[in-house]
């Protein structure tokens, strides 16, 4: 077991802060988990454990913290020394770890004074403020007991010292951001999809996933989704995808009206889906509120089919900060807790792998050392060779735009001679022949009207029996990285067998074509089979 506390800094881009190859969230230390197990008392052992917590965050940001006000010169990538002020912004952590770190009790909201009883509500709560309870705090060093009772009456835990009191610049409260991963994708999301089976029934829902068409980039779950145990962030995030068409038009029991489930499901799933956007203007961010108010406007539906007594939920409640987060510290993938569980990868287990299990800490922060050193050093080689140019010239991420996307094809065809019958008959393209017949002539005659177009289609002639088929298309666009990727793919397949003789099913996508007259007929073509 290992605690590790990770450190970055705002200023670096997010496109760079996400690939753990650039070594820009290092680690400070790892905190003890030992769970004082050889303390009687459980309340006194949580106390004891809080408090050890804080006690160590204190002694690893304390150096860099007092240097806040004052600024301390650092050299940047660049080899240039500039004057820095490192002030503590955010903390990046579960639910559990938020409540610790702001010294407040299970069930309750870190940022506001939101009742318990108050969770499921639409409504913003007074704001917590540092400057509210470091009074409470500085008690510690005059009266215990009279500390004691007004942390009590103000709803904190009695923590000696918490590790923020003396930061400069810093609220604690306002430092706790949003968390997709677990607030999200394995708390709401979570919760949403248990209550639809409810309503729906697992049988249902799972048999919908069952017949779910192939996609690109759709998770399916062949054997449905109520029957996995232990579900992972990324798979609720692949179910998000295909949950409203799962529920759609289902009827719901007891013979209620069925639209405000599907509102209220696809409100959350609007907000999420939004609250994962890599830029936001002032109007997706009015949206995200809006969707957060259509959900609490059809939510009473789940209580009227008796699925659910309350909404009490403090990640629920946790939603009504999204939107003032990202006004504050930018979009959601800058403090999201995957990276981190990524970098346990690193600088926890593969630093824990490299000892002889023995006195491990000692080892591992020597191992991870001597491997900063090295990443330093390969660094200042690099820098000598002025690669660091190359670094600077790297594409800053806009504001939303459609990106120009373009056709991928083979070079040579799936099939390179498909008679028309098979055309007809395994593709299922009744109308392909007469349908090419006008494009040929709509080609050749551009100067015809409609009706000349049509008689002339009739009575022309294909000097040819077999055309070529391609199976396959792919629409690539650039990413934010500028580099090509693959956004989308139609298939047409007819059946098929493998080596093994075993059947490989049809596949027959559905593509819906922008445009009318010629250019119709034309995307028709490139889109489903390779010109001539
Ligand atoms: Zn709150």
């Amino acid at each position: 077991m290992a605690y590790p506390i990770y450190l970055t800094i705002g200023n670096i881009p997010k496109d760079i802060r996400r690939k753990p190859s650039h070594h820009v969230q290092i680690l400070l230390g790892y905190i003890p988990t030992t769970k004082l197990d050889g303390m009687p008392s459980k309340a006194g052992r949580r106390r004891a454990l809080a408090n050890l917590f804080h006690s160590c965050m204190r002694n690893v940001l304390g150096p860099i913290s007092s240097v806040g006000e004052t600024g301390l010169t650092m050299m940047s990538r660049d080899g240039v020394w500039r004057r820095c002020h490192p002030i503590f912004a955010v903390f990046v952590g579960d639910y559990p770890e938020q409540a610790l770190v702001t010294c407040t009790f299970n069930g309750r909201c870190p940022k506001c004074l939101v009742p318990p009883g108050q969770l499921g509500k639409y409504e913003l709560f007074p704001l917590r403020t540092q400057r509210s309870v470091i009074g409470s705090y500085l008690l510690a060093d005059q009266d215990m007991r009279q500390f004691h009772q007004t942390c009590r009456e103000a709803q904190l835990k009695p923590i000696v010292h918490p590790f923020w009191a003396t930061f400069p610049l810093a609220d604690i409260f306002i430092s706790i951001t949003p968390d997709i991963l677990h607030q999200m994708l394995q708390g709401v999301m979570k919760h949403l999809i248990s209550w639809l089976v409810d309503i729906f029934g697992a049988s249902t829902i799972d048999t919908r996933c069952k017949s779910m068409p192939p996609n690109h980039k759709v998770l399916l779950f062949p054997k449905g989704i109520t029957i996995l145990s232990r579900v992972t962030g990324l798979e609720h995030k692949k179910m998000c995808g295909i949950l409203l068409g799962l529920i759609v038009d289902l009827p719901v029991p007891g013979g209620l009206d069925s639209s405000r489930v599907v509102k209220a499901a696809r409100a959350l799933l609007d907000f999420l889906f939004l609250a994962q956007f890599q830029c936001h203007t002032s109007d997706t961010l009015s949206q995200l509120d809006n969707h957060l108010v259509a959900f609490h406007n059809n939510k009473a539906v789940f209580v009227d089919l008796g699925i659910r007594q309350n909404f009490h939920i403090p990640k629920l409640h946790s939603l009504l900060h999204y939107a003032s987060s990202i006004r504050l510290f930018g979009t959601t993938d800058n403090y999201n807790t995957e990276q981190s569980e990524r970098l346990h990868i690193d600088l926890a287990k593969k630093a824990f792998r490299a000892t002889n299990r023995k006195d491990e800490y000692a080892q591992m922060t020597t191992w991870l050392e001597r491997r900063e050193k090295l990443q330093r050093h390969s660094a200042s080689i690099d820098r000598r060779q002025n690669h660091w140019q190359s670094i600077q010239t790297r594409t800053l991420i806009g504001p939303p735009c459609v990106r120009a996307q373009s056709i991928k094809m083979a070079q040579s065809p799936s099939r390179k001679a498909v008679p028309f019958a098979d055309i007809f008959g395994k593709y299922g393209a009744p109308l392909f022949q007469d349908a090419l017949a006008d494009f040929v002539v709509a080609v050749k005659n551009p100067e015809l009207g409609a009706r000349a177009l049509c008689d002339r289609a009739r009575n022309a002639l294909l000097p040819f029996r077999t055309v070529q088929v391609y199976h396959n298309i792919k629409f690539t666009a650039r990413n934010d990285a500028q580099e090509m990727e693959i956004v989308d793919a139609v298939y047409v397949r007819p059946e098929q067998r493998d080596r093994r003789g075993r059947i490989i099913p049809a596949r027959f996508d559905t593509v819906l074509i922008q445009g009318s007259g010629q250019s119709k007929f034309f995307t028709l073509f490139t889109l489903r089979f390779g010109p001539k």
